[in-house]
């Protein structure tokens, strides 16, 4: 089998450095002997529909809205979503899969509604610095910069629980700050760094959820850095 991961408009949505994403993935899985092919989806192009990963970066409002309308009209993402295709979507990307988020000028508008997530502007400070969260026992890091705040559906469940930074930014019912969302095989975050990079355990979910059980992988480098960000950032709180 071929992995086919599908990188969409990283010239639209790259500000972030969150197309990086894309190179662990394509490492991580031919270190387990997969073959893997990237499709690489600029602006205008057409979406593939047969992908097995789907990635989406951050980028700022006016090339969000952008990437929101394009995909939108092609419909493609959404089809490959309906069909199972994993989905790791980055902050403003995050954002656009949801069910409704700000655009450009202000206005609410509709999302691509693969998740039950809807994304607000208030007159908080911009979430900007370094984020630290728990999932399952692990900690995870990245770094945030986001106006937007998302309020998770009933449905759907968040990847983490925030320790230091603002995530998701709006306390749920039993107190807790959420960071991201998951349902199925579509993830959301706000973590930069890029994400995969910082965090090679989430890599390895994201890439297993397409691509079945992996066998174990001893990535010294990629795990060393991993582990110097977690003592650092839990030992250098934001405040
Ligand atoms: N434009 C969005 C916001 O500010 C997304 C930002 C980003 O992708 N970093 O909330």
């Amino acid at each position: 089998m071929t992995l086919t991961i599908v990188r969409l408009y990283h010239d639209l949505l790259g500000t972030y450095g969150d197309q990086g994403n894309a190179e662990v993935l394509i490492h991580r899985a031919r270190a387990r002997g997969i073959d893997v092919e990237l499709v690489e989806v600029s602006p205008h192009a057409p979406v593939p529909t047969h992908g097995n990963i789907y990635l989406l970066g951050g980028g700022e409002d006016g090339p969000q809205t952008a990437a929101l309308e394009m995909l939108r009209a092609d419909q493609g993402l959404n089809t490959a979503a309906t069909r199972g295709a994993t989905v790791f979507a980055v902050c403003a990307g995050f954002q656009l899969i949801g069910a409704t988020l700000p655009h450009a000028d202000g206005s609410t508008i509709a999302g691509l509604e693969l998740i039950n997530v809807e994304t607000v502007y208030d007159s908080s400070p911009r979430s900007v610095g370094e984020l630290v969260i728990t999932r399952n026992d692990l900690i995870l890091t990245g770094f945030e910069n986001h106006q937007g705040l998302t309020r998770l559906g009933s449905d759907v469940t968040a990847l983490g629980t925030v320790i230091s930074g603002v995530g998701n930014g709006i306390v749920t019912d039993n107190a807790k700050k959420t960071e991201g969302a998951q349902v199925g095989n579509i993830f959301g975050t706000y973590m930069h760094g890029p994400a995969l990079a910082r965090n090679p355990e989430l890599a390895d979910e994201v890439l297993s959820s397409a691509a079945g059980e992996l066998v174990a992988y001893d990535d010294y480098w990629a795990s060393a850095f991993a582990a110097e960000r977690r003592f650092t950032l839990t030992h250098l709180r934001r405040k």
